[in-house]
């Protein structure tokens, strides 16, 4: 819960506005780089998580690489004080231009997630000159339990290289000097709360590390990717995610070989907590089984409910003294019925004019705004420590 302070300070700011709690970002960024540092672990952050300056500015200041999906990613990263070794780039789809750039730009590596990718980035690396660094994404096919919109490693994906493909992949690069391959990168999907996964993914890792040693092909760099969930439920006792648990299950069952580096690439569990969407009740409406909450935010601002089904916690921070439990469905005002935050809620008496919290909003919120039905958000107000 907020202090009485912060609300007030809330009361006089027009919504619906992302908030941002600084201090609990470098209390987040502070454990997680206590959990890795004892293995020497590489640390990127996922900047499509969320990619607002102020944020970027911190994690920069905490020593995290960038873990890139776009041009404009890459060039944000730049921007913000990121040198081009410290920045990896994914995606299934990375166009012309966006390589072009990241080869100008001589960042650290390329995760390609196909062969004609590959042929693509030595065709630009030749015209440019240059030496591309390389990783295979490979798709190791572990279930990430985790809601399907956000599985990315299993064989029916779009993600990665399909294992019984890299025969092929292998062959194919020997025409390519223009590419290093410095190593293999793996991304099973986001959201995972089940640890247990990523204890399968290292030992799909595992073997796949045994069949390339066999070969005889000398790996630098393992990235195992992300996905690390947070707790949206049970928010005020879990604000930091248990990194300690997540990096000693890597460091228990991954395999490192000699001169071996480890990379991760966390995105939600850095920046997850420490946003919060802050609305206003415009009316509340009486409806036939339930009442509704209806709310001056909606999926234009956090659209995550609306498309995975997504849970956050929702807070009535300005109830009435001795306010009473009723039940509502809060909604936003944007014209599709999937705008909404939660059906079937039990919040403190909810009038016009409350301020309404949904918490955990800092991962996928911002940056998936839209401007939908010519929708505007007010600016986003920064908690300093
Ligand atoms: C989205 C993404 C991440 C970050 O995922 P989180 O679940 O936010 O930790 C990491 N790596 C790649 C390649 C991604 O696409």
């Amino acid at each position: 819960m907020f202090s009485q302070q912060r609300i007030a300070l809330f009361q006089n700011h027009p919504t619906p506005f992302y908030v941002y709690d600084l201090g609990l970002l470098e209390k987040t960024l502070a454990a997680m780089n206590a959990a890795s540092s004892q293995y020497n672990y590489h640390v990127h952050y996922a900047l499509k998580a969320n990619s607002n300056r102020e944020i970027l500015d911190r994690i920069l200041k905490s020593g995290m690489g960038a873990d890139c999906v776009s041009g404009n990613e890459i060039k944000r990263a730049l921007e913000s004080g990121f040198t081009p070794d410290q920045i990896v780039f994914a995606g299934v789809g990375k166009n012309d231009t966006e390589i072009r750039f990241a080869i100008a730009n001589d960042i650290f590596c390329f995760n390609c997630e196909s062969l004609p990718e590959l042929e693509v980035i030595a065709q630009f690396a030749r015209d440019a000159n240059k030496t591309a660094r390389v990783a295979l994404r490979i798709n190791p096919n572990v279930h990430a339990n985790t809601h399907h919109y956000i599985t990315t490693g299993l064989e029916e994906n779009k993600f990665g290289i399909n294992i019984h493909e890299l025969p092929e992949v292998i062959e194919a690069m020997k025409q390519y000097p223009q590419l290093e391959l410095i190593g293999l990168h793996f991304h099973i999907g986001s959201q995972i709360t089940d640890l247990n996964v990523f204890r399968s993914l290292c030992t799909r890792v595992n073997e796949i590390q045994e069949w390339f040693a066999s070969r005889r092909i000398i790996l630098k760099h393992i990235n195992v990717g992300g996905g690390l969930g947070v707790d949206y439920h049970d928010v005020e006792n879990n604000l930091v995610p248990d990194f300690k648990t997540y990096f000693e299950i890597f460091a228990k069952f991954l395999e490192v070989r000699q001169g071996q580096q480890i990379h991760f690439e966390l995105g939600r569990s850095i920046v997850g907590q420490c946003g919060t969407l802050i609305s206003r009740v415009l009316y509340v409406k009486k409806g036939v089984q339930t009442n509704f909450a209806i709310l001056d935010a909606g999926m234009t601002e956090l659209i995550r409910p609306a498309l995975y089904q997504a849970y956050h916690k929702i807070e009535n921070l300005t109830p009435s003294p001795g306010a009473t439990d009723l039940r509502y469905d809060v909604v936003g005002p944007v014209c599709e019925s999937s705008d909404c935050f939660g059906k079937a809620l039990d919040l403190p008496e909810v009038k016009r004019g409350d301020l309404i919290a949904i918490r955990t909003a800092g991962a996928y919120g911002e940056v998936m705004a839209s401007g939908y039905n010519l929708r505007e958000r007010e600016e986003t107000m920064y908690l300093p420590l």
